[in-house]
């Protein structure tokens, strides 16, 4: 892997337990010592729009991040050297970080992020963000991908080392990113209650809302 160029990735995530689980309004300031990194937010900021919430102070870096609109809390953090690959969908920015060795299967994430959005946009209902963002994270730190707001950390080893040269393989990546996808609104927009059979809400329909974008996967 080739993330020993990098100064640092980290990823944090804190999980939504049954006692824990609610919505949330949060303003986050993240201070390094680093001098070129890149750090995307957990959701859309005004203020990032608005290049005012970078900015450099004593040798340090700080970047301010806004939820703009009440989301779930649970949230993440990542931050480490990124190549971006931006593209635009009915307005809202969509965005791939990844290792600049890694490229192979980001443009099949960019083609399930607006496939994503034209399906669920059509039958679920509107998209709550203004970005959607799939970041690069090492292997070492876990095989997952993860729906944050807008934001969707996502393992190098399922995802952008994953070999699918193959006819026979089942496009996990494309999958994935769907899935993801559907988090954003199944637990995201609808939460489930604190009790037995809410993962019914997040996560069975999620897999339900994948499946239906894996049939445009061919068109
Ligand atoms: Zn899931």
């Amino acid at each position: 892997m080739a993330w020993a160029n990098k100064p640092s990735c980290v990823l944090w995530r804190e999980t939504a337990s049954p006692v824990v689980r609610r919505t949330i309004s949060a303003r986050m300031r993240i201070g390094s010592t680093w001098k070129r990194s890149s750090v995307p937010p957990p959701t859309r900021s005004r203020l990032l729009r608005a290049r005012c919430c970078e900015w450099e102070s004593n040798g340090r870096r700080y970047f301010d991040y806004k939820l703009d609109h009440v989301a779930l809390r649970f949230c993440s953090f990542l931050s480490a050297r990124y190549v971006v690959d931006r593209e635009d969908w009915k307005g809202i920015q969509l965005e791939v970080y990844y290792d600049k060795d890694h490229p192979w299967n980001v443009p099949r994430m960019m083609k399930s992020l607006k496939k994503s959005l034209e399906y669920y946009t059509s039958n679920f209902g509107s998209y709550p963000n203004k970005e959607a963002r799939i970041i690069e994270f090492p292997r070492s730190i876990g095989r997952f991908a993860q729906g944050f707001a807008g934001t969707m950390p996502y393992s190098e080893a399922i995802g952008f080392i994953a070999n699918l040269n193959h006819p026979d393989d089942i496009d996990m990546v494309y999958y994935v990113v769907a899935h993801e996808m559907g988090h954003q609104w199944w637990a995201h927009q609808v939460v489930g209650a604190d009790m037995q059979g809410a993962t019914f809400l997040s996560e069975s329909l999620a897999q339900y809302s994948a499946l239906m974008v894996m049939e445009t996967a061919a068109t």
